[in-house]
């Protein structure tokens, strides 16, 4: 039986990884269950999974929860970030799954990585802002890092076994990454400063939470891959392909020296991905169908364009730089995409703004979790001053 924490059950990452875990009572248990301002939904789940913890943002939230539980009165409830860490590094939990949204998930899935755990990461962010602190501290402690992200999860699936961070010693040429394109991979280019929230977050293949879905359409999130997969694969940004791929079957492929190319398939279901890690290297039923390629007919391949989607050069050139580079791009990424969605700005400035973040901060070398918090920390007071 494993012991699972998840933080961020409340979100499309936690939600799924719950439908999973409901589906082998046998194998899993929850250790933790955490969200931010959810408390209804944390409630809800909380009576079905009966968590030993929960956790929520404040501790007004807190009483919130505590009321809702009176029948439940054997789980404790927390909140705050410490009680994030608390739960994602605790003795009794085996398995932490990340699944909080951006830079807020930094110290918990942080935390888990310290604490030696299995780590199942959605919560890509955390890996491209702390980047070698992040690698580091799971070989300290020896901690199993197993990507959730699906194009990282077929990347994972397509390397051999004994890889380790390293292509060239077993003939890996490149990283294929496979994108959708997101909403707007046709849309006329001037027409692009008229996209609206709902527009920009109705993506046309995977359902998923608002910043991400933004990230999408901008394709920051691939560019946000790109450093992802050079930290968990240890590829050079050269060794790094994105390919557009419209119709997301293809989660990613391998290249190898010898001219063969190793992909994973499957309908875009991010219950595929999180299945495969909670039970790696054993294999679980996770509730999705199989793959009918006859249905799907054709399947389409394309280079991005990248006046189309500037974000995306934005990302290799922060991995080219190094340093603080992807911390301030990260920052000032969650930034912009936030005053999109509150309708600050249009969503053009996203990719403008951080582009002028990356301008004006000067680069230096991260060394340690102060450091990247101070970094973290400027970027976002640079772009909210360039946004007032
Ligand atoms: P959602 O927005 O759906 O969920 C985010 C979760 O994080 C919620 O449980 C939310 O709680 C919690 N949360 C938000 N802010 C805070 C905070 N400040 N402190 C603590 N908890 C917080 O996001 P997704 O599930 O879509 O994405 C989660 C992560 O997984 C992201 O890093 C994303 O990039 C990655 N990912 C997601 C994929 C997807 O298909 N959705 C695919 C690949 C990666 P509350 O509900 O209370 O607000
Ligand atoms: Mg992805």
């Amino acid at each position: 039986m494993q012991n699972i924490t998840i933080l961020g059950s409340t979100g499309s990452i936690g939600m799924s990884t719950l439908d999973v875990l409901a589906r082998h009572p046998e194998r899993y248990s929850v250790y933790a269950l955490t969200a931010h301002s959810r408390v209804e939904q944390l409630a809800e789940q909380c009576l079905k999974f009966k968590p030993q913890v929960a956790v929520v943002g404040s501790a007004d939230a807190a009483l919130r929860l505590s009321r809702l539980l009176q029948e439940a009165p054997q789980i404790e409830v927390l909140h705050g970030a410490e009680a994030l860490c608390q739960v994602a590094s605790a003795p009794a939990c085996d398995a932490v799954m990340a699944a909080i949204v951006g830079a807020a998930g930094l110290a918990s899935t942080l935390a888990a990585a310290k604490a030696g755990k299995k780590v199942l990461l959605a919560n890509k962010e955390a890996l491209v802002m702390s980047g070698q602190l992040f690698i580091d501290a799971v070989k300290q402690s020896g901690a199993v890092l197993l990507p959730i992200d699906s194009e990282h999860n077929a990347i994972f699936q397509c390397l051999p076994h004994n890889y380790d961070r390293s292509p060239a010693a077993l003939g890996v040429e490149k990283i294929l990454l496979t994108a959708s394109g997101g909403p707007f991979l046709t849309r006329p280019l001037d027409t692009m400063d008229a996209v609206t929230p709902a527009q920009a977050i109705a993506h046309p293949k995977w359902v998923m939470g608002r910043k991400i879905s933004v990230d999408s359409a901008t394709m920051m999130n691939k560019g946000l891959e790109v450093i992802e997969a050079h930290w968990l694969f240890g590829a050079a940004a050269s060794q790094i392909e994105v390919v557009i791929h419209p119709q997301s079957v293809i989660h990613s492929m391998v290249s190898y020296i010898d001219g063969s190319v190793l992909a994973q398939l499957g309908n875009p279901d991010m219950r595929t991905p999180i299945a495969h890690a909670l039970a790696y290297p054993e294999r679980i039923a996770s509730g999705v169908g199989a793959l009918d390629l006859t249905v799907i007919g054709q399947l389409q391949f394309s280079r991005p364009d990248l006046q189309r989607f500037p974000c995306l050069k934005l990302a290799y050139d922060a991995l080219l730089a190094g340093g603080s580079a992807a911390t301030i791009l990260n920052a000032a990424n969650e930034v912009a995409v936030q005053a999109f969605l509150d309708e600050k700005i249009g969503f053009g400035m996203i990719a403008q703004l951080i582009a002028r973040t990356m301008d004006s901060l000067p680069l230096c070398a991260v060394t340690d979790i102060e450091m990247l918090l101070e970094q973290d920390r400027l970027a976002r007071q640079t772009v909210n001053a360039l946004i007032s």
